[in-house]
């Protein structure tokens, strides 16, 4: 095991080291600067530099970051859980 191996907490929440949700959804520009918008509408961004398409909220930006985890967890060979 690694330092960079994918995990489950406790919760159910997956964890992939390397890839944690900048500001916990804030907006951020598809350039990657941090921006804040009446409309609210901005990017996910992760701690590897992925940026996610435009979204209108946090929790939808959180909902595609989790899916970036799964997707980087599967490529790294992890079992993911449906
Ligand atoms: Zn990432």
């Amino acid at each position: 095991m690694t330092d960079s191996t994918p995990y489950y907490t406790r919760n159910g929440a997956l964890r992939v080291p390397g890839h944690t949700l900048e500001s916990e959804g804030d907006p951020f520009s598809p350039n990657g600067g941090r921006y804040v918008l009446q409309s609210g509408l901005g990017c996910a961004k992760c701690s590897c530099g992925w940026l996610s398409v435009p979204l209108g909220s946090n929790r939808k930006r959180r909902d595609v970051h989790a899916a970036h985890k799964r997707e980087v967890a599967a490529a790294m060979g992890y079992e993911v859980r449906a």
